[in-house]
């Protein structure tokens, strides 16, 4: 196929770099259109853009011309790394004139006709767009992936919740630094340190992986019913969110069951063909002292999260340990990965 040209918002920060990065050779998409703040635009993207990754820019768009946020590029689908206050406005505006838009900003996620995608979790919940379309009177529309601590967490429950039934979720997160967008923390604050508040983040861990794992019907998704009680901190990690979890179930299984579903999950087959699906979305450690940030971050491109130290609870039922990229899985690849999902099932014409 052609590969479809898209713009990005946002493309010089810690996200909009990611994105460059995995768009710049991507079978289907191709970007030729990056948009940031009026303090980058007018520059070559080069000079414009601190570039902090550790593989070089890629070449083809060192010298593209970093554009202003406005309504006029020359493609129908934008992926959007804004800041969250700025984001909402922007994308609404930007769907509102026709273009599909795919957000990494938490603005649109929990609106009712907005989906809050991962495509191995909810791949139906795309139905929503018809709704917004309505609602619009135009053909444009918003899809969010889900906030960087959510993802891994909504993918790893999304097998125990099928299989047997959640009750209560206890979660605490030690969160990278770059989760925080550049320049993000001072180093005076998280060096040596941990903070042990991250502003909105609780609340956006309760609620969303209720809507994520939640059903669809008559156009709209009813939450899942179970609860989730988050505690977030920041720690001196430079990318990989990883999380303690303890989980209740309806029907308690034993252990190797739990590890079991975790490990088999694969989601829909559909979903498996597409570029950015790994071979498997939960890779199950069985090392005593795994998963680790600076070891298991990149497993399967960083798509893959990781599970481990699946072990009886005192409190709960079960405890364990999930990793995820938060770059990767939990912002820019799993945006892209929305995107192919949507191509795959017609919303946005190849
Ligand atoms: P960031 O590093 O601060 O980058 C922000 C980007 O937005 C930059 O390109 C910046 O352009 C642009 N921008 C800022 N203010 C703007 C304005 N008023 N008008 C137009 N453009 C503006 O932030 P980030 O970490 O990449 O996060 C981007 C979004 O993704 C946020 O909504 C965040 O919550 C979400 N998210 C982040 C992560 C993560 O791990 N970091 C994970 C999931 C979701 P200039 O360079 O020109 O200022």
């Amino acid at each position: 196929m052609n590969r479809i040209p898209v713009g990005i918002l946002g493309a010089t920060g810690t996200v909009g770099q990611r994105f460059v990065q995995l768009l710049a050779d991507h079978p289907w998409f191709k970007p030729i259109a990056l948009a940031a703040s009026d303090r980058s635009a007018g520059q070559r993207y080069a000079d414009a853009c601190h570039w902090l990754l550790s593989e070089p820019m890629p070449e083809a768009v060192t010298a593209l011309v970093v554009r202003p946020i406005k309504l006029s590029l020359d493609c129908h689908l934008v992926f959007s790394a804004l800041p969250s206050d700025v984001a909402g406005p922007v994308e609404e505006s930007f769907a509102g004139v026709g273009y599909a838009v795919c957000s990494n900003a938490a603005a649109h996620r929990m609106d009712p006709d907005v989906p809050l995608l991962i495509p191995e979790v909810n791949p139906d919940h795309t139905e929503l767009i018809d709704a917004q379309r309505r609602r619009h009177g135009g053909e444009g529309f918003i899809v969010t992936s889900a906030n960087c601590s959510t993802t891994q967490l909504a993918m790893a429950l999304k097998p125990l919740h099928d299989s047997f039934g959640l009750r209560q979720v206890s979660v605490v997160t030690m969160q990278a630094v770059s989760g925080a967008g550049y320049p993000g923390l001072p180093a005076m604050d998280i060096l040596d340190n941990v903070i042990p508040f991250i502003p909105g983040e609780e609340d956006k861990l309760e609620q969303e992986p209720l809507k994520l794992l939640g059903t669809l019907g008559d156009g709209r998704v009813t939450d899942a019913a179970f609860v989730v009680s988050a505690q977030c901190n920041r720690v001196p990690i430079r990318d990989g969110h990883t999380e303690c979890v303890s989980v209740e179930f309806e029907h308690q299984p034993d252990v190797g069951a739990v590890k079991a579903a975790l490990r088999e999950f694969i989601g829909p087959s559909r979903v498996a063909r597409l570029p950015s699906s790994p071979a498997r979305p939960i890779l199950v450690r069985r090392e005593a002292d795994r998963p680790q940030a600076a070891r298991d971050r990149h497993a399967q491109e960083g798509m893959s999260i990781s599970v481990g130290r699946v072990r009886p609870c005192s409190l709960l039922d079960v405890k364990f340990v999930v990793l995820g990229h938060n770059t990767l899985r939990g912002a820019a690849g799993g945006s892209i990965h929305n995107a192919e999902l949507l191509v795959d099932q017609g919303w946005i014409a190849r």
